[in-house]
């Protein structure tokens, strides 16, 4: 049953690939839902398209420049948009009395601040910025429960085990045995070692089963995505690292698995595509249409698993070294992933060195405790200057 009014929608990150998915499964019910703000880093020329068709209330672009040329943009065309500018504009439309629902879809440390604003303001959060988590892990958490507000996954992993949850499962931790977590192994499941040293952006950019922004598909080609997803499968559902087991399924059909202590193994499948996650944590606890396909079990034939290879891919095994560890740990984690996964990307250092860069940042001494914003900030800071150290040193493939 449709809302009486729409429900005004804050939308961070518009330009990217959640983004895009998001505005297509909001454009299938437009009584449903209305665009209150759209935010995007330089893309201007994108956004400004996105405002004229969907005319938000306001646009909100963190380059200064970009900004300039999107008012330029929207006055030529006639659109009655306000844009605004910088990084406090985006927590100031994530915290904005009329915004019901804030879809956090910015990739990277660039999303904590306005994610939390949004989370602080009590708004219903649909979470696809794992980073943001992962950096800020109690801290986040605590302002959940502080601002009691609704926090739905978008990971298609965490929002299958979100599905194959009772909505009481807090209350009952003991009930659960473990979360398996799935994960399709990404470009270079089966590429030899020796391989691997010269593989290009391009190639890892280039996902066997999703469509995704060049971050994260570079993640899920070292396997970082699948580590920084055990950080927040561990935050999300309050489970020990040691109760979360990645499977990998190259399929992509069963988005993940909830397996009980009586035996039964609650899993959630569907076709490999953003919306359904996205349509599902939109409308929740309710059901829409997201304009995804029928699942044709037939087709699909057979389910197929795997151990993870933790040598070749020893991202996996950081993230659960962290995450053990603790404290700012998971932040300088992800920090110098971000500096590592930049430089690949423009050809500053090797595909192999990425988890070099990284190991060798967490070895670095002095990492304290998060207890405060302002904490993770620094760590986070800090993990950036040792990573871009370290990657120097590596220099060029
Ligand atoms: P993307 O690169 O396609 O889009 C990123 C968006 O963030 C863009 O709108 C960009 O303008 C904005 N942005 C980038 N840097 C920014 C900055 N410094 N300040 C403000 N805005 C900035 O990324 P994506 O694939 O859509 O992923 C977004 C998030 O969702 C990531 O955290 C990713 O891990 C997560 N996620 C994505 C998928 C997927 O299928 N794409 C699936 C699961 C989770
Ligand atoms: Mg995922």
């Amino acid at each position: 049953m449709p809302a009486a009014s729409p429900q005004q929608l804050t939308l961070l990150g518009a330009t990217g690939s959640i983004g895009a998915s998001t505005l297509d499964v909001v454009s299938r019910h437009p009584g449903r839902y209305s665009v209150f703000a759209l935010t995007a880093h330089r893309a201007a020329d994108r956004l400004a398209e996105l405002c004229l068709r969907f005319s938000p209330r306001y646009a909100v672009m963190t380059d200064r420049h970009a900004a300039k040329k999107l008012r330029d943009l929207l006055q030529a065309g006639h659109c009655a948009t306000t844009v605004l500018e910088g990084e406090q504009a985006l927590c100031e439309v994530a915290r904005a009395p009329e915004a019901d629902v804030v879809m956090a879809a910015i990739v990277g440390a660039a999303g904590l601040e306005p994610t939390l604003a949004a989370v602080a303001a009590g708004k219903k959060v649909l979470l696809a910025n794992k980073e943001a988590l992962v950096m800020s892990g109690q801290l986040f958490m605590d302002a959940v429960e502080t601002s009691g507000c609704c926090l739905v996954p978008i990971d298609s992993e965490h929002n299958a085990i979100f599905q194959s949850l009772p909505g009481d499962f807090r209350q009952h931790p003991e009930a659960i045995r473990r979360i398996l977590l799935t994960a399709s192994g990404g470009p270079f499941l089966d590429t030899s070692p020796e391989r691997l040293e010269t593989v290009t952006p391009e190639e890892a950019c280039a996902h066997p089963v999703w469509s995704m922004g060049r971050k994260i598909s570079v993640d899920s080609a070292t396997m970082m995505n699948k580590g920084l997803e055990v950080i927040e499968a561990r935050w999300l559902f309050g489970v020990a690292s040691g109760q979360i087991e990645v499977v990998i399924h190259p399929q992509g059909i069963i988005h993940s698995m909830v397996d009980y202590i009586d035996g039964s193994v609650l899993a959630q499948l569907g076709n490999p595509d953003m919306r359904i996650p996205i349509a599902n944590a939109l409308a929740w606890p309710e059901r829409i249409d997201s304009g995804a396909g029928a699942l044709d079990l037939f087709e699909v034939a057979a389910l197929r698993f795997m151990r993870p290879d933790f040598e070749r891919f020893p991202c996996l095994p950081l993230a659960y070294q962290v995450l053990e560890a603790g404290g700012s740990m998971p932040a300088v984690l992800n920090a110098a992933n971000e500096e590592a996964v930049a430089a690949f990307l423009d050809g500053r250092l090797g595909f192999c060195r990425i988890a070099d860069v990284i190991a060798a940042t967490l070895e670095r001494d002095g990492w304290p405790g998060i207890e405060t914003l302002e904490a993770v900030l620094e760590a986070d800071a800090r993990a950036r200057s040792l990573a871009c150290e370290e990657i120097r040193k590596r220099g060029a493939k």
